[in-house]
């Protein structure tokens, strides 16, 4: 169901969400505020948007889980 061309590795931070790198402008060590409430509910596969600091890109979670998280688009190329 979900591609791994939607996908994105991302860590958990003391609960925020910590990308290596941004999939849209590639910026390094992104740390997104996140709501526990709302991973919670990505976790268990309810959609949710985090906005990314560096350039302001909304990022739409369909899902994600303690290693990746699952856009609406692609993330990378196949
Ligand atoms: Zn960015």
């Amino acid at each position: 169901m979900f591609e791994f061309t939607h996908s994105w590795p991302v860590d958990f931070l003391h609960g925020d969400l910590f990308f290596h790198d941004c999939p849209f402008c590639g910026s390094p060590s992104i740390l997104v505020p996140a709501e526990h409430e709302k991973m919670q509910l990505a976790k268990e596969g309810f959609k949710t948007h985090v906005v990314m600091p560096c350039c302001h890109e909304k990022l739409t979670i369909l899902s994600m889980d303690d290693d990746y998280i699952w856009a609406d688009r692609p993330l990378r190329k196949g």
